[in-house]
């Protein structure tokens, strides 16, 4: 049984992300785009070291739910996760699992009133983070209980940090360029003693490391 889960999100912390998103898997040349960000690897490694610990790969993909990306099925959304994990492990990571989100909310829409949406996948799920529908995927899929382990969520954006304290764990953010903002958004929380700010995704898996003690 694990003693630890971490919770990673993926576009802009595991995998570089565009300023207006990549949308990875809406067009056919979708694997050429996926980059490992610095750090990622050796991060991983790092939290693979940890005795009784898990990593599950957690992403918000509301792209799916967009009619102008008939391409970004459900279906091609497992796709580019397997193929991110895949990709890492090629490298040396071990992900044990994912879950995905393909809905979007309503900010989500009026923040992209650009884009027409899938009313199937319009929904207030209780998947998308900062919701806790794909923490609890992970737990479920280890066969543990909240109660019975320390909940790391790992994120470039103030969301991820969020689910990190909704299930009462910690929450790392480590900053993207092309995320600005996200920082100040995540300093203004009021409860920080349950936030790290790291460098990179290296720095986040030490500090969950030396947590281990
Ligand atoms: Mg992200
Ligand atoms: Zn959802």
């Amino acid at each position: 049984m694990i003693k630890t889960l971490i919770c990673i999100d993926r576009d802009g912390t595991l995998i570089h992300d565009e300023k207006e998103h990549l949308y990875l898997g809406r067009d056919n040349e979708w694997k050429a785009k996926v980059r490992i960000l610095p750090y990622v690897i050796d991060g991983i490694k790092a939290l693979n070291r940890i005795p009784g610990s898990a990593i599950y790969m957690i992403t918000n993909q509301p792209g799916v739910a967009i009619s102008e990306f008939p391409l970004l099925t459900v279906e091609r959304a497992h796709e580019v996760c397997r193929y991110v994990i895949s990709e890492i492990k090629g490298l040396g990571g071990r992900i044990d699992g994912y879950s995905l989100c393909p809905h979007a909310d309503r900010s989500y829409l009026e923040s992209h009133l650009k884009y027409h949406f899938d009313e199937q996948l319009v929904c207030d799920c209780d998947c998308i983070k900062p919701g806790l529908g794909m923490v609890f995927d992970a737990l479920k899929a280890e066969g543990v209980t909240r109660q019975n382990v320390n909940v790391f969520v790992i994120g470039d954006r103030v969301t991820d940090v969020q689910t990190a304290l909704n299930i009462g764990g910690t929450g790392i953010f480590v900053p993207f360029e092309n995320e600005q903002g996200q920082e100040d958004n995540v300093k203004k929380i009021a409860d920080q003693s349950r936030i790290y700010i790291a460098r990179n995704m290296l720095d986040a898996a030490e500090f969950i490391s030396q947590s281990h003690h």
